[in-house]
């Protein structure tokens, strides 16, 4: 019994591994992973499977309808000749460095090749590893679809991201203190099976370079550059270089990216930064609804709000001058790294430059834009104003009647009531600007909504969506994930008949936990 997967594994055949059999905690040296079989789950059941990334994989849906398939993406089965493992990596949290992490609840399956294409899985909530520390290597149903939806609404968004191919319920219960306050529960354990070309962390480099074990550091950068960053050549100290550069590019754009259509990881951790520039570990992420450049959406973050929607680019450049720090050893030399990421900052000014221009349609270049831009961002934070709603609507304005800009996104507003005196002139006069400002483009109106439309999304996963489709699905029904998951496949369509998901934040979803902030708890 066999699906027909083309399984080329290389992480676990080309890296050191730990000699260490035994699932036990523990500090591992000179080695990029451990060996762990997945946790045997109780009764395990699928809810969902994302038909676009069983077409990746070389699947068929009645792959995925098999017990084989059920079996193999809940741990309860491994394919013949698989190793699964858990990968050894370091972090700073926090901006503190945390010694070793690891994947204390994710364990890789298998590497597959399909259509040219390298894929890595791996399941995350299937047990404790080495990595595990104080926890219990499993994860609940509410932070699975939050990840497994997520996921795949990132991807049809056009924003680089870790993919899911399924997610399942383990049959298992598993005790969470979501509020940490004391107030433990048992919660639906479940699974998801992500995909990506690889789950390399900065983290896995990190840890190497703190321990001071150059060897495997070495080893593990030539691995990564031959199998992901192959045009690149030859390893050398003028690969390294380029290495890092195109980190640092990939970095940035996945950065601007997140900016453009308003989502807050939460937990910009440098063990939650991938090699390849891709979003990874959904946790107590979010997205805008007011536009605030102050929010965060991680209770654990409150305080000092490092990972707050503004600081995003931010915390990138200093993730990666954690990672130049790693690579140092092997380069020996700073002031290459220096110049990459003194780069970063020019090319983030230039970049977001552009990807604002974009959500107001503008294509030609004025010296003016950086101020039209920076009061547009003042202004939507006057009150609270649904970044979505507001830059969807946006592309229905015309420069004739530049009055009418503020009835045109009025459904933006939370309380529009608040619009009197002086917001409602601020607004106008911006209008006005925005109007004159789009005369000097060569675009017809028609045209300028279109681009604008592939830019702004419509529908995106607000945090009270997803939470209305965990309550059902801890009540057992499952038609909402899949509803949402085939909304947000056409984040850029209309969608007449999806209307309701384009609305601002209910009012009773304000404070409810799931739907404004999240904890790290899951
Ligand atoms: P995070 O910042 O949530 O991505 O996780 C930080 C570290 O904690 C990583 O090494 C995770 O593997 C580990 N971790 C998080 N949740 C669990 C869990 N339930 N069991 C074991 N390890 C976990
Ligand atoms: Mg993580």
């Amino acid at each position: 019994m066999n699906m027909n997967l083309n399984i080329k594994d290389t992480f676990n055949k080309e890296l050191p591994a730990d000699p260490i059999f035994e699932n036990t905690r523990r500090q591992v040296k000179n080695a990029c992973f451990s060996f762990v079989s997945p946790k045997q789950t109780a009764k395990p059941e699928l809810l969902h499977v994302s038909p676009d990334m069983l077409g990746e994989l070389g699947l068929t849906e009645e792959d995925a309808k098999s017990k084989y398939f059920l079996n193999v993406f809940t741990g309860n089965q491994a394919i013949e000749n698989t190793k699964p493992f858990a990968m050894c990596y370091g972090g700073h949290q926090f901006g503190n460095w945390a010694g070793q992490l690891g994947d204390g609840r994710a364990i890789n399956l298998f590497e597959v090749e399909h259509n040219n294409n390298h894929w890595a899985l791996q399941l995350k909530g299937s047990g404790e590893t080495p990595y595990s520390r104080t926890a219990d290597g499993l994860a609940v149903l509410r932070s699975s679809v939050r990840e497994y939806l997520c996921s795949e609404a990132m991807y049809h968004l056009g924003v680089p991201t870790t993919r899911a191919l399924s997610l399942a319920l383990s049959g298992d219960k598993v005790l969470r203190d979501v509020m940490y306050n004391g107030n433990s529960a048992y919660e639906k354990g479940a699974i998801v099976s992500r995909v990506a070309p690889s789950f390399l962390r900065f983290g896995n480099f990190q840890i190497l370079a703190a321990r001071q074990d150059i060897d495997t550091l070495k080893v593990l950068v030539n691995y990564t550059i031959k199998h992901f960053f192959s045009e690149l050549g030859e390893p050398s100290k003028e690969t390294y270089i380029a290495f890092f550069k195109e980190v640092v590019q990939r970095t940035l754009k996945m950065i601007i990216d997140w900016q453009r259509v308003g989502f807050v990881h939460g937990v910009m951790n440098t063990d939650n930064m991938s090699i390849l520039g891709l979003t990874i570990d959904y946790g107590p992420y979010g997205w805008l609804e007011g536009f605030d450049f102050g929010w965060t959406p991680n209770t654990t973050d409150i305080k000092h709000k490092r990972y707050r929607f503004a600081n995003q680019p931010n915390m990138g450049l200093w993730n990666l001058y954690q990672l130049a720090n790693a690579l140092y050893s092997l380069i020996d030399e700073a002031e290459p790294l220096e110049a990459v990421l003194e780069q970063y900052k020019a090319d983030f000014e230039t970049g977001s430059l552009k990807m604002m221009r974009d959500k107001l349609g503008l294509i030609k270049e004025d010296e003016s834009d950086r101020i039209l831009i920076q009061e547009l961002e003042d202004n939507l934070q006057l009150i609270e104003t649904d970044m979505t709603v507001f830059f969807r609507n946006l592309s229905r304005f015309s420069t004739e009647k530049p009055l009418e800009g503020l009835d045109i996104i009025k459904d933006a507003f939370y309380v529009f009531n608040e619009i009197t005196g002086a917001i409602e002139d601020r607004w106008n006069i911006w209008f006005t600007k925005y109007a004159e400002r789009l005369q000097q483009e060569e675009t017809t109106f028609e045209e300028r909504k279109v681009a604008m439309n592939q830019i702004n999304p419509k529908y995106v996963l607000r945090n009270y969506m997803s939470q209305l489709a965990i309550d059902d699905a801890n009540k057992g029904d499952y038609k909402l994930i899949d509803e949402l998951f085939n909304l947000l496949k056409r984040p850029y369509d209309e969608q007449p008949e999806k209307e309701e998901w384009f609305a601002k934040r209910p009012e009773w979803a304000r404070d409810k936990v799931g739907c404004s902030m999240l904890s790290c708890s899951s």
